[in-house]
This record gives structure tokens, sequence and C-alpha cells, in this order.
């Protein structure tokens, strides 16, 4: 059930959409596409379906709040978990005044993201 879902991640970092990818696969999510800023996300959104998205905060050229808020201006439903390194009150509330569906603070573990993911999906 979970390989019928198509996650993107995007993150500028290498590693982190490597443990990402390892975490996602490991619960049995198959369906994984990789964007490396907002500006790429927003393109690849427009390539094909998507069920999640997993969105880093600090990224060159789109960073993940203007990606939030461009995607809620054209896809208003579809869930996205926005990672912050640091957990401060200011940046996980703009993240969910900008849309975001929930968060997930860095470094995360496989049952962090297992349990937001079923939160955030139905
Ligand atoms: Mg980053």
């Amino acid at each position: 059930m979970n390989s019928e879902i198509t996650i993107m991640i995007v993150d500028d970092s290498t590693t982190m959409r490597k443990i990402a990818r390892h975490h996602l696969t490991k619960l049995g999510y198959d369906k994984i596409i990789e964007a490396t800023n907002g500006m790429e996300g927003l393109k690849k959104l427009d390539e094909g379906k998507i069920d999640l998205i997993i969105c880093d905060w600090n990224m060159p050229e789109m960073n993940g709040l203007q990606f939030l808020h461009a995607l809620r201006e054209k896809n208003k439903k579809i869930p996205v978990i926005m990672l912050t390194t640091i957990n401060t009150q200011e940046e996980v509330m703009a993240a969910l005044e900008a849309g975001a569906t929930s968060y997930v603070t860095k470094p995360f573990s496989l049952n962090d993201l297992k349990d937001k993911i079923e939160e955030v999906i139905d």
C-alpha cells in the first residue's frame, strides 16, 4: 500500500536526501522523487503526481518557506512535512502559517518520520 504513494524530498543536502530516501525505502515507500531546492521542486510537481512532500528549510534558489507559499498558490491539499534544524517556535509557526501540514526536527529517526507521515496521510 505504501508503494502507491509518491513522495518528493526537497533538500539541498545530498546527505539529507540520502538519509530520507533510506528511511522511506525502509518504510516501504519506493516511489521517491528528489529535488535540490524549491524551484526544482515546483518543476517536478508539474511533471507528475506527488502525494507527499518532505521539504527542507534552508536551500539556495528558493528556500522551504518560499516553496511553501508558491506551492499553496496552486495546490492546497498536498501534505507537506517541513524539516527544521532547530525546533524554534517562530520557524514552526511560520511554516504552519504558510501551509505546512506538519514538521519534523533534524536529526530525525526512522520512527519520527514514520509517525509524521502516518499523521499527514490518510
Ligand atoms: Mg538545507
